[in-house]
């Protein structure tokens, strides 16, 4: 891995154990806790959700180091997504890929239908339609690879189209993490995190954060946060902190992991279509090869049968949690066309966000679920 930043040129993995941190004599190795609103009148601070605290700064830091750019910490991914939405001129034009986490089709969708922008929905492996749309759109929203698909955008392409003036193009870059994938070296002007996932690591806490390429989008991020008052909770950044410090040894881990169940699970008799972004039969598996230091913990794939079938492999599994999310330690399974807005998906597709366990418990869990409920059809 490259190092994060230009003054420093650490690797990553050591990095998210380094930063974030108090380094003057007597005091604690990690920022503790801080529950202030309000501070004593004469330093920089007076009013936390204006000035910050010295814990969302941690986080701030070690997240800015990893995506290269300037961090502005929020109460969650969406808050920071709002935030980046919030900042559009009304009648703006808006490029948004066809499969894309429900939350932002969903707030993109409800700004549609109150007149405030326009809508241009585009195929995640539409890389011509991506960089047309690069001349023509106010606002790129690209997610890569998208949940729960796993496109990768060619983000190399659409990062260096030329964008019409004023325009903003904004990677959600949840499911690689920044271990995998910076979209602002490439070019993005943002890349958001919902540190809910992979940065906490644990399925304890919500929040985001989004990093800019420059310090311009900064001052408008911390004003829109300032204004919104979406700002993350106290125990929530250090927790986030907290789980940043073992993202590497956790993404080595339940990425080797997903490799192995996912070429398993594309031989499994129960299985249908297997998709990750590792398996040389995945659609965009040559631009994940070129893009991706890392093809990440997340497996679609699709069990024979009916959605009921489908529902009794979640049912059946012992080790695997039948629960939404993705990014943490231990490994969660749902079936998304069982979502609000997820309808439209393949009504058997069960996405596995794979998790630290080892990895024969894992596949023996899976395997006796998915013959339990073929036995039960
Ligand atoms: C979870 C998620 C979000 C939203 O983040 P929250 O922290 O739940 O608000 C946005 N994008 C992607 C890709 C996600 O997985």
């Amino acid at each position: 891995m490259t190092g994060h930043n230009a003054d420093d040129d650490l690797a990553m993995e050591s990095w998210l154990v380094s930063a974030g941190r108090d380094r003057r004599p007597g005091s604690p190795l990690n920022v503790p806790p801080i529950p202030a609103s309000n501070f004593v009148f004469g330093e920089r601070r007076a009013y936390s959700r204006d000035d910050g605290t010295a814990g969302w700064e941690a986080l701030e830091e070690i997240v800015g180091g990893l995506e290269g750019g300037f961090s502005v910490s929020f109460a969650s991914g969406m808050a920071g997504i709002a935030a980046i939405f919030d900042q559009l001129p009304a009648g703006s034009l808006i490029a948004l890929p066809d499969d894309c986490y429900q939350g932002v089709a969903g707030l993109v969708e409800a700004g549609r239908l109150r007149g405030r922008w326009e809508v241009r929905r585009l195929a995640v492996p539409d890389t011509a339609g991506w960089i047309q749309a690069c001349g023509e759109a106010d606002l790129l929203w690209l997610e890569s690879p998208s949940n729960p698909l796993l496109q990768v955008a060619d983000l190399d392409a659409i990062c260096a189209a030329p964008r019409k003036a004023g325009a903003t193009l904004c990677v959600d870059n949840t499911f690689a993490t920044p271990l995998n994938q910076r979209p602002l070296a490439l070019g993005a002007d943002l890349s958001v995190q919902s540190a809910t996932k992979y940065i906490g690591g644990h399925s304890d806490l919500l929040c985001g954060v989004v990093t800019a390429r420059e310090a311009g989008w900064l001052e408008r991020l911390r004003h829109a946060r300032e204004l919104g008052g979406a700002t993350p909770g106290t125990l929530e950044a250090f927790l986030a902190v907290r789980g940043a410090r073992t993202l590497a040894v956790r993404l080595e881990r339940a990425q080797a992991n997903a490799q192995i169940l996912a070429e398993r699970l594309a031989e499994h008799p129960q299985v249908g279509l297997t998709r990750y972004p590792g398996l040389a039969s995945h659609p965009t598996h040559a631009a994940a090869r070129r893009q991706l230091a890392g093809f990440g913990t997340i497996i679609s794939f699709d069990v024979r049968g009916e959605a009921g079938d489908a529902d009794r492999v979640c049912g059946a599994l012992r080790l695997i949690q039948h629960a939404t999310s993705l990014g943490a330690v231990e490994s969660t399974i749902e079936r998304r066309a069982s979502i609000p807005g997820q309808e439209h998906l393949p009504p058997t597709l069960l996405r596995l966000s794979v998790g630290i366990e080892a990895v024969e418990d894992l596949w023996a869990d899976l395997d006796r679920a998915l013959r339990s409920s073929a036995a039960d059809r």
